[in-house]
């Protein structure tokens, strides 16, 4: 899939940000304003939307509810897209869902070399590291250091496989169901769910 950035509506900013982004987009937003064309108002709600009231939490309650159940990890494995939007995480930024499964061979890693996609109806706003330069340059270069520095050491027969998200594809990683939740209720599972074991950058707490 080509990382095609071109030809297509996008909500976040590209490339080389100015020294002062925030001085920038501060200037964008009064003249929009001025000119009638955005109500600050309704960009206010759209950013506490992504920054509050979604933030990980859509994204920890599909990663529990695949652990607990094997026909919905099936389905989500096959179809994300489909199955997230019946659960009505769906909208802006989150067209198109893959979810990659880690397994002990296997640990999947997600970027966005060119900017910052990813999949806001499950995750919310994408924190400041996964925007920056060097997180989207090392990630593909040197993936093992960099997960080190997340303080995540892999066994060495583990695979890293690093996923590029597009403004078309966005990814959700599925981490492995921690070791002693053989009980636990799919509220208790949802809260060992972090935002970063989504990403492949951490791994899912442990009941203990
Ligand atoms: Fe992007």
């Amino acid at each position: 899939m080509p990382h095609d950035h071109h030809d297509h509506d996008h909500d976040h900013p590209h490339a080389l940000l100015p020294p002062d982004p925030a001085l920038r987009v501060k200037a964008l937003e009064s003249l929009l304003t001025q000119k009638g064309l955005i109500d600050p108002a309704a960009l206010d709600a759209i950013i506490d939307t992504y920054e509050n009231k979604i933030g990980p939490k859509n994204g920890a309650h599909v990663v529990a509810r695949a652990w607990a159940d094997p026909d919905f990890k099936h389905a989500l494995l096959e179809d994300a897209t489909a199955v997230v939007a019946d659960l009505g995480f769906y909208g802006r930024q989150g067209e198109h869902i893959v979810v990659v499964e880690n397994t002990p061979d296997v640990h999947n890693m997600i970027v966005c070399t060119l900017c910052s996609c990813y999949p806001w109806p499950l995750l919310g706003i994408p924190p400041a590291w996964y925007k920056s330069d060097a997180y989207r340059a090392r990630a593909v270069r040197e993936p093992r250091q960099v997960l080190a520095e997340f303080g995540l050491h892999l066994p060495e027969k583990t695979r890293v496989r690093v996923w590029d998200s597009t403004a078309e594809i966005r990814y959700l990683v599925l981490p492995m169901r921690p070791a002693g939740t053989d009980g636990l209720g799919l509220q208790a599972l949802t809260d060992l769910v972090t935002r970063d074991s989504m990403v492949g950058t951490g791994l899912p707490l442990s009941p203990a």
